[in-house]
């Protein structure tokens, strides 16, 4: 899909396809008399997507990937970590690890604390309902109608009664619901996944919206910047087969480029930190000092253990004769490692029993891969358990390096910087221990493969963390909602000072729901379309 023209009048443009655009793009061509643009810098899609597994293929593959890095920093060993981000219709929904969490009520009733009208739970929920078919059971909190079809993973393993058997001995409840109000336990992972296939925003939203007359989607056309007049955005530039073209919106144009682009789409027009502006010689347009500050990320510790029994862990059903039964399986039913998601367990766990709800998250594998290249497995069968502390208190920032849109910005996601963080992602790592090292696992538990029983002492195991850790691929905030200078966008969308002009996407959120972020996200693309429609 491809088009250049300049004269195309739209009421809306959305710039960026993906879990939120994708949403919001959908919800507002519903109504046949309101012309949407949806201008996406990545293609259509990936043959690969479609196949849950795919998250591994995917991870670093430029193709679907914009393949962003941090900038190195002391606080994780000077390292580059990597920040994959989707490039594609669906965007990072389209190459994620397909796990659905709703997040805490406690989330979404800080940032109507904030505030933020319209964002506490009791108004959210509604939203998260009616954008899912939930296929599993569960009670009136959950959707049963909605474009987005959730299931609870049904595959099978000794591995995992002994997972769950072991939490229960280390103290820890089983919860038939995470996504219910009450997310504490151990639980099946529900996925955005149906019948082994990924559920996508390109798929589940997109899809049956695309044959609608008002709704033109225009893919691998990167947007540069807006188009202001004095202060109100009145459309976008993006760039077509090397040339400019420019795009009006009859109405408004809304951001939706993720946590990591639409600050650099703010900066590159203008609009931001004067200091950061004038850095790259890019005149103040208006200033806005939060564009790009607040960046949360959630940093993920793993810990892989070898496995003694046979035919559990996926290292060895993934390989050879093995890989070949897993493709004919998925063939056939659906099923098998092919249609999983990037962690068949979840635990939300409290590190201290003060807590007023679950402060860390682990996702529990039955399979272990080699770093970085995570899509080549251990030639041993082994697992790995991952954790990270749900609510991150360190805060980083996203700013351009260069004026050239083409030059990724910096990313500093400051991780660790706060004790708050330290203790909690010390106490889930030994957590996770205590899980595994647990009686029911004894049948099953091999060494401890990584980091290894050496890395013991809170500060070596924050070192090690240190070192070692990656992101769990959930950057939010960096242009975050609320009231006042302090802020980027009102509890509407809505830029300040800047009319015509919306974000709808992970950067608004004002501090990290309690989870993995694509739920979160697509819920703001429905609610984004709500307040839209109201204000239309
Ligand atoms: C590898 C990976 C694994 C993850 N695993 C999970 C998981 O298991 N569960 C979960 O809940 N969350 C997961 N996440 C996080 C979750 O998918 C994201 O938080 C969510 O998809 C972000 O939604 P968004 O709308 O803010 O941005 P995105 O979905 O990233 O969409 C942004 C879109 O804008 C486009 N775009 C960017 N710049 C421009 C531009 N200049 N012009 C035009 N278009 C542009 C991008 O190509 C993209 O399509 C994962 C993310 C990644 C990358």
């Amino acid at each position: 899909m491809s088009e250049a023209s300049a004269d195309i009048q739209h009421d809306y443009i959305i710039v960026g396809g993906g879990s939120s655009g994708a949403a919001l793009a959908s919800r507002l061509s519903e109504n046949g008399s309101t012309r949407v643009l949806l201008l996406e810098a990545g293609r259509a899609s990936h043959p690969w997507s479609r196949v849950p597994v795919s998250f591994g293929m995917l991870i670093d593959n430029p193709a679907a990937n914009w393949r962003f890095f941090s900038e190195p920093e002391p606080g994780t060993a000077n390292r580059s970590i990597p920040v994959p981000r989707g490039k594609l219709l669906g965007g990072s929904s389209s190459i994620n690890g397909l796990v659905f969490v709703r997040g805490q009520p406690l989330d979404y009733d800080t940032w109507a604390q904030y505030g933020n009208r319209g964002w506490s739970w009791q108004d959210v929920l509604p939203v998260f309902r009616r954008m899912e078919t939930f296929e599993g059971s569960g009670d009136e909190t959950r959707g049963r109608d909605g474009p987005l079809r959730v299931s609870e993973v049904p595959d099978q393993n000794p591995l995992y009664d002994a997972l769950f058997a072991a939490a229960v001995a280390a103290g820890y409840k089983r919860n038939a619901d995470y996504n219910s109000p009450d997310q504490e336990g151990i639980v099946k992972t529900q996925a955005t996944i149906s019948r082994g296939r990924r559920m996508s925003t390109a798929h589940c939203y997109l899809r049956p919206a695309m044959r609608r007359p008002n709704l033109r989607i225009i893919t691998e056309v990167p947007v540069e910047r807006i188009l202001l007049e004095d202060k109100r955005c009145v459309g976008v530039a993006y760039r077509h087969n090397g040339r400019v073209v420019e795009v009006r919106a009859g109405k408004e144009v809304i951001l939706s480029a993720g946590a990591v682009k639409t600050p650099q789409i703010l900066e590159l027009s203008g609009i931001g930190r004067p200091e950061v502006l004038a850095a790259h010689g890019i005149a103040v347009r208006h200033e806005l000092p939060a564009v790009g500050e607040n960046l949360r990320d959630h940093i993920n510790a793993r810990i892989q253990w070898r496995i003694k029994v046979r035919g559990v862990s996926y290292n060895e059903m993934a390989r050879g004769v093995g890989a070949v039964k897993q493709a004919l399986k998925y063939l056939a039913t659906g099923g098998g490692f092919l249609s999983l998601p990037s962690a068949p367990l979840l635990a939300f766990l409290r590190t201290r029993p003060e807590l007023e709800t679950p402060d860390v998250q682990m996702h529990l594998v039955p399979y272990a891969v080699k770093n970085p290249k995570r899509r080549q497995l251990h030639d041993f069968p082994a697992m790995t358990v991952a954790c990270y502390q749900l609510r991150p208190e360190s805060l980083g920032s996203i700013h351009i390096k260069s004026p050239d849109p083409a030059v990724d910005p910096a990313i500093r996601f400051n991780f660790l910087s706060d004790p708050i963080d330290q203790r909690a992602m010390v106490d889930g790592f030994r957590m996770m221990r205590r899980i595994v090292g647990a009686p029911p696992m004894e049948p099953f538990r091999g060494e401890e493969y990584s980091p290894g029983s050496a890395v013991e002492s809170d500060e070596q195991i924050l070192t090690w963390i240190r070192n070692n850790s990656e992101t769990a691929y959930h950057p939010i905030g960096t242009c975050r909602m609320a009231p006042g200078p302090n802020a980027v966008v009102d509890d509407r969308l809505r830029v300040h000072g800047i009319a015509g002009l919306r974000i709808a996407d992970a950067s608004i959120m004002p501090t990290m729901p309690s989870g993995n972020t694509n739920a979160p996200c697509i819920m703001v693309g429905e609610k984004a379309a709500d307040l839209i429609r109201a204000a239309a």
